[in-house]
């Protein structure tokens, strides 16, 4: 095989908490997160050149050493020396269609796509399971894009319990073209609010985790009940974009007066989604949106819940 094209989705986060302090620097987490129908593309080709190199038609996304898809191929070259020298550089092109800097895990899904392309051109035979093990030393999002569908993510994100697949869920998913909010100011500035509501000791850490296994927002997902999941959303991460990004907080209201069932920013934001009803209505919303806000900055998609992760390209 010369060459292999990836379908890469973005999540979305149906839910968020963050419980408490790790030593490592990170937070300890409870999510569920959410692969949707909103994809990057991302070719793969094998070059007589030994290098990586890494193309992207969105003029946002760096193409150097910094773009997580490079990070990923570097750290397959670094694990497996011998198949990197046997079957020559790499050639990676990306088509972006995931908002950039969004809060949907746009670089992640592109990192996962590669570890499973490189998986097959090199033929290493790696599980799912030992490509996410890598993915999470890249980031705490790449195991979940690399496993996609409905899952629990705890301890930084990286830790997955797949639920029962949501394929049903129509949503209108909104951003802002440049504004860009990053995801560590949104935790670092959540630390500095929030800290004192930090849960301390282990035990009850561990706790907190495990009680989203029996939250009613997994409940809500077990009996494929949308309405119990609109109720249920929840992103602590609000509580600092918001206040700093009024235009956020007023895209969220535009989207919840359009008689959607309910809208939540997405992980460190400042993307909005909307559920709704049926495809059509989520059509609708998304024309009465950009009638409302006529601003050509502001990116509107209809996109659907999905049960899997990275693909091969039909
Ligand atoms: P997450 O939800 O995982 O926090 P995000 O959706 O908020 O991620 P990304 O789109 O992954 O954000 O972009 C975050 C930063 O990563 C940006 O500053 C961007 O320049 C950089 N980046 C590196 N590689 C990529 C890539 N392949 N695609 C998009 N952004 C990338």
């Amino acid at each position: 095989m010369q060459s292999c094209t990836l379908i890469a989705p973005a999540k979305i986060n149906l839910y968020l908490e963050i419980i408490g302090d790790r030593s490592d620097g990170y937070h300890e987490l409870a999510m569920i997160l959410q692969s949707i129908d909103l994809a990057d593309q991302i070719h793969i080709q094998k070059s007589s050149i030994d290098s990586i190199r890494v193309r992207c038609n969105d003029p946002q996304v760096p193409i150097d050493k910094s773009n997580l898809a490079y990070k990923a191929a570097a750290l397959m070259n670094a694990k497996y020396p011998e198949a990197f020298i046997k079957h020559g550089g790499l050639n990676i092109s990306i088509k972006k269609r995931i908002p950039v800097s969004a809060g949907l895990a746009g670089g992640s899904t592109d990192a996962a796509a590669v570890l499973l392309g490189i998986n097959l051109l090199w033929e290493l035979g790696l599980s799912k399971s030992e490509l996410e093990e890598l993915g999470a030393r890249l980031g705490s999002d790449i195991p979940f894009c690399i496993a996609g569908g409905t899952a629990i993510a705890t301890g930084r994100g990286e830790q997955l319990a797949p639920l029962p697949s949501l394929d049903n869920i129509h949503i209108v998913l909104a951003k802002y073209r440049s504004l860009e909010v990053s995801t560590p100011w949104a935790y670092k500035t959540y630390r500095q609010q929030f800290r004192s509501t930090y849960i301390q000791d282990r035990e009850s850490l561990a706790a907190r985790a495990e009680a989203v296994h029996s939250s009613n927002m997994v409940k809500g997902i077990l009996h494929k009940d949308t309405k119990e999941i609109v109720q249920q959303l929840h992103n602590d991460l609000e509580k600092v974009v918001l206040p700093e990004f009024p235009i956020v907080l007023e895209l969220r209201e535009t989207l919840t007066n359009a008689g959607v069932l309910g809208a939540m920013m997405s992980g460190s934001g400042p993307s909005v989604f909307a559920i709704c009803e049926s495809k059509q209505q989520a059509e609708e919303v998304k024309s009465h949106v950009r009638k409302k806000i006529p601003d050509q900055e502001l990116e509107l998609f209809v996109a659907q819940s999905i049960a899997h992760g990275i693909q091969l390209a039909p």
